[in-house]
């Protein structure tokens, strides 16, 4: 029979890698709780229209990575390729605007997209990210960024770049979008197929392009930097200046313009300069959407966010610490006192021990070279002596040392051999 193996661009992760995604998941976790933002969870699963409508029907993920499927009720349902506009229905349908001007959330978990798998490009990923709304900027937005990198230095993530850029708000994005395709329309021909087929619809993503033809033609392209209106400008130089005030490095990059149509004003990234990440240099991305929430049938309101793929954070992390280890191993001597040992680790455990044992039984010497694989610090080991005096023989597994030890002083002498 053919081997089921799992869906193309979907991984296992196992448990030799969970300490490393565990240190990031919590580092992420305690930078932002420290700044002020609350989880929450949504459904993996969401009516195909919120993802058309929040992120654009151009765009890549809409028009070709979505894995959307009709159910038995007839409805149209996508697995979600991203978080924001999850965040941004449920913070509509509890109407969280109204208990709070200002919201800070936070989710982590996995997104699907149909994308051509490759290194650092998967089916399913996973993402950590934070969304905020009711706060127009620009100061947030400088926090946000510099939360980040924050995060980053302290994962030791250090050879990072961040570039940030304005998209303007709808007035002069629609201009520059004129100027663009005054432009673009001349060099249709030169342009890649995919760029020129969506040319009308979406001239800022040639800017976007990895093709090397959109790439030369955006290289000469107006600036969106270019066409700000005054207050668009205002909102850029206020971001600059708080980032300049934290100390927080950047870099403006006009071109930046990312995969999603629902940008406004300010935009960012951060991508990783070292050759582990290969092409997938994106860490992390974000920006402003100021106008989803009104879009979506909410009250105008500023919004905010920033999403980051944990996989290509991993690939860039130091090595992780070993997995937290065994403390103690519990051994019957003889089989009809397994179910005394039972009790022993039961007994543990509830003192906050993490004991292992071999309820398989088996000789002395093999029950003790399992608890050298399982990495544990202690043998426990009960035979009929042991329990008559209600005793257990603890062995040391480093230096070998073994003593007696009432029942009643083990959890204490433990916890204080392994330091806890
Ligand atoms: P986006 O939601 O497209 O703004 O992407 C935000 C971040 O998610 C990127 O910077 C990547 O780190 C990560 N990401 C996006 N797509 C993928 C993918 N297909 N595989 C792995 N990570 C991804």
């Amino acid at each position: 029979m053919q081997k089921l193996r799992s869906v193309k661009g979907m991984n296992d992760i196992l448990p030799e890698q969970m300490p490393a995604w565990r240190r990031l998941e919590e580092t992420f976790r305690a930078t932002v709780e420290r700044h002020g933002y609350q989880e929450m969870r949504s459904p993996i699963v969401e009516p195909t229209a919120l993802f058309v409508r929040s992120i654009g029907e151009a765009t890549d993920i809409v028009e070709k990575e979505m894995y959307t499927f009709t159910d038995k009720g007839d409805h149209s349902l996508t697995l979600r390729p991203e978080g924001t506009a999850s965040c941004v229905r449920a913070y509509l349908q509890h109407s969280a605007g109204e208990r709070s001007p200002v919201t800070k959330w936070f989710y982590m978990g996995p997104m699907f997209r149909r994308e051509r798998p490759a290194k650092g490009r998967y089916r399913q990923f996973y993402q950590a990210g934070v969304e905020l709304y009711g706060d127009p900027g620009p100061y947030t937005d400088a926090e946000m960024i510099d939360m980040v990198v924050s995060m980053l230095r302290d994962l030791g993530v250090l050879d990072v770049e961040v570039l940030i850029n304005s998209l303007g708000s709808e007035g002069s994005r629609e201009r520059y979008r004129e100027a663009l395709l005054a432009y673009l329309l001349p060099l249709r021909d030169s342009l890649s197929a995919e760029s020129q087929a969506r040319l009308e619809r979406s001239p800022l993503r040639v800017l976007d392009s990895k093709a090397p033809e959109d790439q030369e033609i955006a290289e000469g392209a107006p600036r969106i930097l270019d066409f700000l209106d005054e207050a668009d400008q205002t909102h850029f130089d206020g971001l600059r200046a708080t980032l300049d005030a934290l100390g927080t490095p950047y870099r403006v990059e006009p071109r930046l313009v990312r995969g999603l149509d629902y940008y406004t004003r300010t935009l960012f990234e951060v991508q990783g300069r070292g050759s582990a990440l290969g092409a997938q240099n994106a860490l992390l991305g974000g920006g402003r959407y100021d106008a989803m929430v009104g879009e979506l049938g909410g009250p105008s309101t500023p919004a905010i966010g920033f999403a980051m793929g944990l996989e290509r954070i991993l690939m860039v992390l130091p090595e992780a610490e070993a997995p937290a280890p065994i403390d103690a191993f519990v051994i019957a001597t003889r089989p009809e006192l397994r179910l005394e040992a039972s009790v022993l680790a039961r007994d543990l455990r509830r003192e906050g021990l993490r004991i292992d044992g071999d309820l398989r039984g088996g000789s002395l010497k093999s029950q003790l070279r399992r608890a050298d694989k399982v990495g544990a610090r202690l043998a426990l080991l009960l035979g009929p002596r042991e329990l008559e005096e209600g005793l257990v023989q603890l062995k040391d597994l480093r230096d070998k040392a073994q003593q007696d030890v009432p029942r009643a002083e083990l959890a204490a002498l433990i916890l204080r051999m392994l330091e806890r």
